[in-house]
């Protein structure tokens, strides 16, 4: 039997938070959930929601009953989850007002409605406005959840609204240990997950399914030796591997971002061994800086290649 959240790795306090809701039947009218992406957050909203309408009088979630089928189905009309849309970047205002409308109808099975709001901050200020209106008049019954990669871009007066539960990836030495315990994975293997994922659990997860994932890690990282090294043409190998692989450029920054911080933390700690003629603490600096620029800028997303191309040219530079 699993218990409730036994497939959900650290964050300890926000699983005994959620619990002892569950326990007491008391829940928050509005909950944000805030962490960097891959630390299992939608995982802990969806068996919260589980464990929140099981039918089951104890040791919930069931997984068995209806309530909790249709929820892993996703196919529960009192549970709705609210995402951006394909080919879209945010959360727009209309699938708010949607929700705005549908919140005032009766629930369909119980006494009780739940909305999961994925990527919360991806949603510009008339959609976040709009829920603020939501959280201002709170509907008996209902609960919200906000799921949001960063807090920073949330509205104040929205997170004094939410009780606040913030999910961290894993230390080094715990997340060595669940990657064993769970995957059995040897202390090489999790180390370099370590690395890829930087503790982020739920992606490390991911990964090992997706062992391509894993792949492209190391060609990046392989080819990255090189060009710190002085082998400029490298840049366009990086290019081309790329495109042959048919990655998607936001995961090309995201890898890009991993190894110079994977390079920083090691320069950090030992200068003489990692420290190259091109890559020095100032210039790995920068350069994580332009990339966390590209990553937020969408404009820019549409020659990201090239300006990738341009941004490693500037390691041979003085
Ligand atoms: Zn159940």
């Amino acid at each position: 039997m699993i218990e409730m959240f036994e497939e959900i790795y650290g964050n300890e306090i926000n699983k005994e938070i959620l619990a002892k809701s569950v326990e007491e039947k008391k829940f928050s009218h509005a909950y944000l959930f805030a962490g960097p992406k891959g630390t299992q957050k939608m995982k802990t909203a969806l068996e919260f929601a589980m464990s929140m309408f099981c039918r089951e009088e104890t040791d919930k979630p069931c997984r068995k009953c209806s309530q909790c089928i249709k929820i892993i189905k996703g196919n529960h009309p009192d549970v709705h989850i609210i995402e951006t849309l394909e080919d879209a970047t945010s959360i727009k205002i209309s699938q708010i007002r949607g929700m705005q409308k549908n919140i005032s109808l009766k629930p369909y099975e119980g006494d009780m409605k739940l909305y999961i709001i994925n990527q919360c901050e991806t949603m510009g200020d008339p959609a976040q406005n709009s829920i603020l209106k939501v959280l201002e008049e709170p509907e008996s019954g209902t609960v919200i959840i906000l799921v949001a990669n960063s807090k920073s871009s949330i509205l104040p007066t929205i997170l004094s609204r939410c009780q606040i539960l913030n999910f961290a990836p894993m230390p080094q030495e715990s997340f060595i240990k669940t990657m064993k315990k769970v995957k059995n994975l040897n202390e090489e293997d999790s180390r370099f997950l370590f690395h890829l994922t930087q503790g982020k659990i739920g992606e490390a997860l991911d990964a090992v399914e997706n062992p391509e994932k894993q792949e492209n890690y190391k060609m990046i990282v392989s080819i990255m030796d090189k060009i710190a090294n002085g082998n400029f043409e490298n840049i366009f190998n990086l290019s081309k591997f790329v495109k042959e692989r048919k990655m998607a450029d936001i995961a090309v920054t995201d890898y890009l971002l991993i190894y110079f911080r994977n390079k920083l933390e090691e320069i950090l700690k030992n200068e003489a061994c990692a420290n190259t003629d091109y890559l020095n603490i100032e210039k790995i600096n920068d350069i994580i800086e332009k990339i966390i620029d590209f990553q937020s800028n969408t404009k820019i997303n549409l020659n990201m290649s090239l300006q990738i191309e341009n941004l490693l040219l500037r390691i041979q530079e003085e």
